[in-house]
């Protein structure tokens, strides 16, 4: 059992004695000051999203931090100031990542919006956010002109494209060019110093319960979590790798890789919008791709597009998978048929968002592959920062054992301590953030999650773990893709249900997929029925949305 315990001479409040090293604020800008003079050689190489330029747009970290400069120079000259907010709607691509250092490093704040959100909802997060400027892609075009007319504090658009590009008439009031304005300064600026604990960016988190909430990342965080995230046991980012973040810079900041990957100097290739299995695959060997990171939707596409022909990767060599469980048949074909090395991560837009990341330590090397493989697809190991326990309903915490599953809570310094404009209260609970996911902690510090807490499935007072039964079915080799969830039941309360999506081939039968489940879990954990579907919910951010399937699927058991 792990406590919590502090000496009284862990934090004296006044020090007899003060360190005498110099004392220089974390900063945003320093990452790509660092970047542009020590590996300012290194490349940036992005898909166009005009659809009309053929080619890659390449140029180095050198030039990125010219054009943020500029950038910078340009936002000022709009009237932004300290700690006001400024919208993207963008890919993942070389001026989304200008805005991000522009924008925070000139001490206003970035507020990435997830294009995928419905138009209402988007509308109704910028104005929560405030945002002043809104930056977009060409392809969300006629998605701002229909937020535009319900967003009124915005004060102009930004078209993330060149004049050649810009409509010939729009009913975008205020529509700039992002190229003019970057054109219009020589980039003769200083990024400012000013308090690290300071507003650097904004990620609203999904909102599958309740209306989105903002949470506020400092430059602190945003420092202290990109040099924890580049540590070997965690994403391993080096100047040798070249790094392709498929999870996009809309979604948590692209789990900090923007950060990390230009204080390691790697090389860096951004997708733009063709997120397909083929597209990826072609640039992943046309650059050389050695080290990527997305949700396992994402992986699915890719993985598919390389069996079907016949395909191997030359140079992609690691990837972190995470957002929602890797399905264990998921990270054996990727290890197994393609040598990948799989790192589980797991994470919130509350925690930056890395919390933990798989690996293996030095003494499991002895063990069976079947062994080993069960310790990489827990969630893994916390990242030094991130302090973790499992507590009961009572607030008691749970033994590290492996088996007793709990409320996961967590504290760190890139950790929410509430959310943007107090939303939702206070939100701490005796110093630690309530994840809202359920999970196990083994002797060894890996950290596995059974469920969401709103997704645990509870029959006759038991829990069954859901994200078991799908990562089960997935293991058939007629499943493309499983969800289950608890369903009305008149007997036990609720019972679970298995939806699935088959692989094209042989049809795989609701007999034989329970079949398959026979000697693998306890009995009262065998799905009451199989639904077989064309495809399953996704939410904006790459996840199975499992509070549609219950309201579509919650008599399914109940009425029959
Ligand atoms: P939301 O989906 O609510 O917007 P996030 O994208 O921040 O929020 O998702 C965080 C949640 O995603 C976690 O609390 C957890 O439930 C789930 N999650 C993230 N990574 C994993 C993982 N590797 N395994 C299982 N669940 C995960």
């Amino acid at each position: 059992m792990q406590t919590d315990t502090h000496s009284p001479l862990a934090s004296p409040l006044v020090p007899p004695l003060m360190g005498q090293m110099m004392s220089q604020p974390l900063s945003i800008s320093s990452i790509i000051q660092f970047a542009a003079r020590h590996y300012g050689g290194s490349e940036i190489v992005s898909r166009r999203i005009e659809p009309d330029i053929a080619g890659l747009h390449r140029y180095t970290y050198r030039d990125c931090e010219l054009r943020a400069r500029r950038l910078a120079q340009a936002l000022r000259d709009r009237g932004v100031t300290m700690g006001e907010r400024v919208g993207t709607l963008a890919w993942n691509g070389y001026r989304h990542l200008e805005l991000y250092y522009a924008v925070s490093g000139s001490g206003a704040v970035l507020h990435t919006i997830n294009p995928r959100l419905h138009p209402e909802q988007i509308a109704w997060i910028v104005n929560h956010a405030e945002d002043r400027l809104l930056f977009f892609d060409l392809t969300f075009l006629p998605l701002v002109e229909a937020i535009a007319p319900h967003c009124a504090g915005v004060k102009a658009f930004v078209l993330m494209s060149d004049r050649a590009h810009m409509p010939a008439a729009s009913s975008v009031p205020n529509l700039l060019c992002y190229e003019e304005l970057v054109a219009a300064f020589e980039g003769d600026y200083a990024w400012p110093r000013f308090d690290e604990n300071a507003a650097a960016a904004l990620c609203y988190t999904s909102g599958t319960t309740g209306n989105p909430k903002g949470a506020l990342y400092s430059h602190r965080s945003t420092v202290l979590h990109a040099y924890a995230s580049a540590l070997p046991n965690v994403l391993n980012v080096g100047a040798m790798d070249t790094v392709l973040p498929v999870v996009p810079m809309f979604h948590v900041n692209a789990w900090g890789l923007p950060y990390s990957v230009l204080l390691s100097g790697a090389k860096m290739v951004f997708p733009g919008a063709r997120l397909d299995g083929k597209s990826l695959y072609d640039l992943f060997e046309a650059e050389g791709v050695t080290f990527s990171a997305g949700v396992p939707t994402v992986w699915l596409g890719l993985i598919h597009y390389a069996l079907q022909n016949g395909l191997r990767f030359s140079t992609f060599r690691r990837t972190v998978i995470g957002g929602s469980a890797c399905p264990p048949a998921m990270m054996d074909t990727l290890i197994d048929k393609f040598g990948v090395q799989v790192i589980h991560g797991w994470g919130m837009t509350e925690m930056s968002p890395l919390g933990t990341t798989g690996g293996l330590l030095a003494r499991h090397l002895k063990l069976p592959k079947e062994a080993q493989r069960r310790i990489l697809q827990k969630q893994g190991h916390a990242i030094f920062g991130v302090d973790m326990k499992i507590v009961d309903d009572e607030g008691a915490e749970l033994p590290w054992d492996g088996n007793s599953a709990g409320d996961l809570l967590v504290k760190g310094p890139w950790i929410v301590s509430g959310y943007f404009r107090q939303e939702g209260g206070d939100v701490l609970r005796d110093g630690w953030f309530p994840t809202g996911d359920v999970a196990t902690i083994d002797p060894d510090g890996f950290m596995q999650i059974t469920d969401r807490s709103k997704d645990v499935i509870k029959s006759g007072g038991e829990w069954i773990g859901s994200i078991d039964l799908e990562n089960i079915a997935m293991g058939h080799p007629g499943v493309l893709q499983a969800a289950c969830i608890g369903v009305r039941h008149p007997k036990w309360d609720e019972r679970p249900l298995l939806l699935v999506v088959r692989k094209p081939g042989p049809r795989v039968t609701r007999e034989e997929l329970l079949g398959f489940f026979e000697g693998k879990i306890a009995k009262f954990w065998m799905p009451d029925d199989v639904v077989f579907v064309e495809a399953l919910p996704i939410g904006g951010t790459g996840k199975v949305q499992k509070n549609k399937l219950r309201e579509l699927y919650q008599s399914h058991l109940s009425s029959s």
